[in-house]
């Protein structure tokens, strides 16, 4: 089965290497410091290695050891968490150079890039397939565990409230409380609290936000120009997209950000019922979940818009 094998793996290997997605979030480092964390009580030594690190998640335990870059080159694991291709893997070249691969992940567009892939699409967050495979694999999740992967699975359920939300989601959430880990401190933490660079962003995004397509379709945008302006910090565009999907009427609501000062946007898109963003994302090259995808398009504001809209108006 799949996770002996991965256990094999980890049990072999003497450097282990765990890495995650570009712009991370709170599931792609949740996961991440939870392996970290799991690992130490197997007696395992890793090393994380994450370039924008959002000053939010600095409480997570072992935040502290998350390196930029390692001075070793060919490790004898690593392992993909929270990431649906080579691509859009951050420290890219660790994984390529390793001897063994293993890729654990929640999104139905996942590549499988790994020598060992252990993905599973229904799982909400990629943190709640940890809470199985530790499980598995007789590690006990401790509060500082705990609170990594409800990190995770707090942001990636919106804060309990996707459809995606299992009652295993709910259970574990209880054991966890019952462990001590501060649930509605977390909370407070990775939904609530905006930094001053995400509440002044958010005000230019509802600004300028269209409703568009009969008030099927919200979009909104931000140049580097406004993140110049308002001194972001990393992480100060999360949770933006939210606002659209909240207007009564909206299907699908749609947010750019400009890249790098080009004529390049990344978008973010997120939808409510029956459109599935992810496959229009895909047609893009990128992709993500059914309510909730990304991808990278060419253009200025206008063509983007222009792009996306194409393919949107044939489902909506
Ligand atoms: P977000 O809009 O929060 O950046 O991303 C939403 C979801 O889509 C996340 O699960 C994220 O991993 C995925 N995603 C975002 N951008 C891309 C992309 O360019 N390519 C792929 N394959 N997935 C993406
Ligand atoms: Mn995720």
């Amino acid at each position: 089965m799949t996770l002996d094998n991965i256990l094999e793996e980890i049990k072999k290997a003497q450097t282990i290497i765990l890495l995650t997605h570009e712009a991370p979030d709170g599931d792609a480092i949740g996961s991440t410091l939870a392996m970290k964390t799991a690992l130490k009580t197997l007696g395992k030594e890793s090393d994380v290695i994450i370039k924008e690190f959002p000053r939010t998640f600095e409480f997570l335990p072992n935040a502290k050891e998350i390196k930029q870059e390692s001075e070793i080159k060919k490790y004898d694991l690593a392992v993909s968490l929270d990431c649906t291709d080579l691509r859009r893997l951050v420290g890219r070249e660790y994984f390529e150079e390793a001897k063994r691969t293993i890729v654990i992940d929640h999104h139905g567009t996942n590549s499988m890039f790994g020598d060992i892939n252990f993905v599973n699409p229904v799982a909400p967050a990629c943190c709640e397939i940890l809470v199985g495979m530790l499980t598995y694999f007789n590690i006990e999740i401790t509060k500082e565990i705990g609170t990594c992967i409800l990190t995770g699975i707090i942001t990636d359920t919106g804060g309990f409230k996707n459809q995606g939300t299992t009652s295993e989601t709910f259970e574990f959430t209880a054991e966890l409380l019952r462990k001590g880990v501060k649930v509605s401190e977390i909370y407070r933490k990775v939904l609530e609290i905006k930094t001053r660079g995400n509440f002044e962003l958010l005000k230019r995004t509802l600004n300028r936000m269209e409703i568009l397509e009969n008030g099927k379709v919200a979009f909104t945008y931000i140049t580097n120009q406004d993140e110049e302006e308002v001194n972001i910090e990393i992480g100060d565009h999360e949770g933006l997209v939210e606002e659209g999907r909240r207007i009564e009427g909206v299907e699908v609501s749609i947010f750019i950000r400009q890249k790098n000062h080009e004529d390049s946007y990344k978008v973010s898109m997120r939808s409510n019922s029956y459109v599935n963003v992810s496959d229009i994302c895909y047609v893009f090259g990128g992709g993500g979940h059914p309510k909730a995808a990304g991808c990278l398009i060419q253009g200025n504001i206008e063509q983007v818009k222009e792009k996306l809209l194409k393919e949107i108006r044939k489902v909506i």
